[in-house]
C-alpha cells in the first residue's frame, strides 16, 4: 500500500489541479480481435490522486444519486488517504457484487452524473475507483467465505442472476444453509447468458460462485422449477424461499418482413456469440457482412460490438431519436464508436427490405420530436416523404423487453401480482405468502443489476427478521401464522 501520495492530496482545490482520469483502456484495433474486458485497473497511486478530488460535500448529491444510497465520500476519503481496505469495507457495506456493479452500473446517470464537480467540470471518477476498491479487496483477502455459526435455517434461492446470488451472499454468510435453484445449467443469469464477456468477464462471476460455494452455497442447476418442483415442496423443505427468477420478453419489430431469415431477437444473437453452452440455434454468420441493429439501449450497443468482434464489414445503430436521448451508458456508446460501430439518428424501420426471400436491407423513415424540444418520452413522429434504404444482411431488434406474467402454475397462482402480471412484494420484498420473498426484474420488470442487488440484500435481511420471529429451525412448518 502507499504510504506516500503526491504533495497535492489534501489539498481542497485538488479537484481543480488534478484532471479526472479514465481507467486504462486497450485500444479499439487490440479489444475487436478479442472478447476480453477491454479496461485495466487504476494503480494504488491513480486511485489515492482521484480519489482526493472528491471534495466531501456536506449534503453529497452522489449518495442520493445512488439506488443504493453508497457513501461515496466515506470511501472516497479513505481512499485518498491510501486506507483501502477500509475504503472497500466501507464499499462492500452496501453492495456484496460491488465487482459486478462497478462494471454495469450506468454510473454516468447514477453517482457520476450527480457528482456536483459534474457541473462544473469532471466529475469524480467514482466508478474507476470503486473498481480499484473491488479488485483490492480480493487481492487482499478482505472478501472471503467467512460465515457465522450454522443457525439452522434452510432457505432456497431461486434463480442465479445478480439477485439470487446477492440474497444468497448474505444469507449464508449469517448462518443459513441456501440453495439456489436455476434453470440454467450454468450459474450466473443474464451475467453470462446477455451481458458480453468484453464488459464482464465471466472469471468475475465464476469467482464470485466459487466464493458462494465456499460459504457453503449449493446450487441445484438444469432444475425445471414449477415443473419438478413446486413452491410448495420448496416450502416444505425449506424455512423461506426468495424467488429471484427472470420472465421477460422481447419486444417485436412490428413491421413487414419482420420475420424473414436474417432478422434475429437481440438476446439470441448475444447467446449465440457469448456463451460457451451450445445453443439450439442455426449459426448466425455476420463475418464480411453488414449488421443494422436497431435500439439505442445498452443490449442494442452489446449486438453491435459483438458484430465487430465476430468480424461484421459494417455494423450500424439505428435509434429513433437523437444521440444525447440514447438510453444506453455513454461510455458504452463511445466505446462502440472506437471500435467501428456508426450511427443513423432520427430514423425507424418501416418495412424489412427482402430479396430471395431474406434480409437485404432496411426502409427507414426520418423523425422528430412530436413537439420542437419536447421531452423523451414522448414519441417522435415520423417525417412523411423522407423515407430511404439502407442495405443490410443482418436486422437485429434491440427494442428492450416487456416482463412477462408470472407463471400460474407449480404453486406459484398463490401468490398476487401486479398490474401487469409481476409478483407483487411489500417494502421489505415479502409477497403475500408468509416466508416467500421476491425481487429483481421478476417484481419490477426489466431493470438493473443495481435494483435487482438492492431488493435482493433488503429481502436477505427481512428473512432473517421473519425467520428469527416465525420459525424454529429445523421445523419449516412450524410456528405458520
Ligand atoms: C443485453 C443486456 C445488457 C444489459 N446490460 C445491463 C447493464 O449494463 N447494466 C445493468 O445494470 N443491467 C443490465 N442489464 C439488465 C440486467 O442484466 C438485469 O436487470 C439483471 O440481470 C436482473 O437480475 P436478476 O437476478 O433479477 O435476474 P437474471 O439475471 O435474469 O437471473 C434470473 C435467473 O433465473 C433463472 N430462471 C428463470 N426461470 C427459472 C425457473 N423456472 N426456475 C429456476 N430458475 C429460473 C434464469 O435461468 C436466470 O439464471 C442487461 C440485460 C441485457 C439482456
Ligand atoms: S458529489 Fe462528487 S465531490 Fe461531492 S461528495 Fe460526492 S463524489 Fe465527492
Amino acid at each position: 500500500m502507499s504510504s506516500s501520495g503526491p504533495a497535492n492530496l489534501n489539498s481542497k482545490h485538488a479537484w481543480r489541479e488534478l484532471a479526472s482520469r479514465d481507467l486504462p483502456k486497450r485500444s479499439a484495433a487490440e479489444r475487436v480481435a478479442d472478447f476480453l474486458e477491454i479496461h485495466g485497473l487504476f494503480d494504488e497511486e491513480t486511485a489515492r490522486e482521484q480519489a482526493s478530488r472528491c471534495i466531501q460535500c456536506p449534503n453529497p448529491s452522489c449518495v442520493s444519486g445512488c439506488p443504493l444510497c453508497n457513501p461515496i465520500p466515506q470511501w472516497m476519503q479513505l481512499t485518498a488517504e491510501g486506507r483501502f481496505l477500509e475504503a472497500a469495507a466501507v464499499l462492500g457495506s452496501v453492495t456484496n457484487l460491488a465487482e459486478v456493479c462497478t462494471r454495469l452500473c450506468p454510473s454516468d446517470r447514477l453517482c457520476e452524473g450527480t457528482c456536483i464537480l459534474d457541473s462544473v467540470g469532471e466529475p469524480v471518477a467514482i466508478q474507476a475507483i470503486e473498481r480499484f476498491l473491488s479488485d483490492y479487496a480480493f487481492e487482499h483477502g478482505l472478501v472471503d467465505a467467512a460465515t457465522a455459526p450454522p443457525n439452522g435455517y434452510k432457505v432456497a434461492v431461486v434463480g442465479s442472476g445478480p439477485g439470487g446470488m446477492a440474497c444468497a451472499d448474505d444469507l449464508a454468510r449469517k448462518g443459513c444453509a441456501v440453495t439456489i435453484f436455476d434453470s440454467d445449467l450454468v450459474p450466473g443469469g443474464l451475467l453470462v447468458n446477455g451481458i458480453p464477456a468484453f464488459r464482464l468477464d465471466r472469471s468475475i462471476v465464476h469467482r464470485r460462485v466459487e466464493l458462494l460455494q465456499k460459504l457453503g452455497v449449493k446450487f441445484q442447476l438444469g432444475v425445471r422449477l414449477w415443473e419438478e418442483v413446486t413452491l410448495n415442496s420448496l416450502r416444505d423443505e425449506f424455512n423461506a424461499v426468495y424467488l429471484a427468477q427472470d420472465w421477460r420478453t422481447a419486444r417485436l419489430l412490428d413491421i413487414p418482413g419482420a420475420d424473414a431469415p436474417g432478422v434475429v431477437p437481440a438476446l439470441t444473437f448475444l447467446l449465440q456469440k457469448n456463451t460457451a453452452v451450445p445453443l439450439d440455434l442455426p449459426p448466425l454468420h455476420v463475418a464480411g457482412q453488414r449488421v443494422l441493429v436497431i435500439g439505442g439501449g445498452n443490449a442494442a450497443i452489446d449486438c453491435l460490438r459483438t458484430a465487430i468482434r465476430c468480424g461484421a464489414a459494417q455494423a450500424i445503430g439505428l435509434y429513433r431519436r437523437s444521440e444525447a436521448e440514447m438510453p444506453c451508458g455513454r461510455q458504452e456508446y463511445q466505446n462502440a464508436i472506437e471500435e467501428g460501430a456508426s450511427f443513423e439518428f432520427h430514423v425507424v424501420p418501416t418495412a424489412v427490405r427482402l430479396e430471395a426471400g431474406r434480409v437485404a436491407g432496411l426502409r427507414l423513415i426520418r423523425t422528430e420530436p412530436a413537439v420542437p424540444g419536447s421531452p423523451r418520452l414522448e414519441t417522435p413522429r415520423t417525417r412523411p416523404g423522407s423515407e430511404f434504404e439502407v442495405e443490410g444482411d443482418w436486422v437485429i431488434p434491440a427494442l428492450g423487453f416487456n416482463p412477462l406474467p408470472c407463471l400460474r402454475t407449480g404453486g406459484l397462482e398463490l401468490l398476487q401480482t401486479n398490474p401487469w402480471g409481476g409478483l407483487r412484494v411489500d417494502s421489505f420484498q415479502a409477497t403475500n405468502l408468509p416466508g416467500v420473498f421476491a425481487g429483481g426484474d421478476l417484481t419490477r420488470g426489466p431493470s438493473t443489476v443495481l435494483e435487482a442487488v438492492r431488493d435482493a440484500r433488503r429481502a436477505a435481511a427481512q428473512m432473517l427478521t421473519w425467520l428469527s420471529r416465525s420459525r424454529t429451525p429445523e421445523s419449516p412448518k412450524e410456528k405458520e401464522f
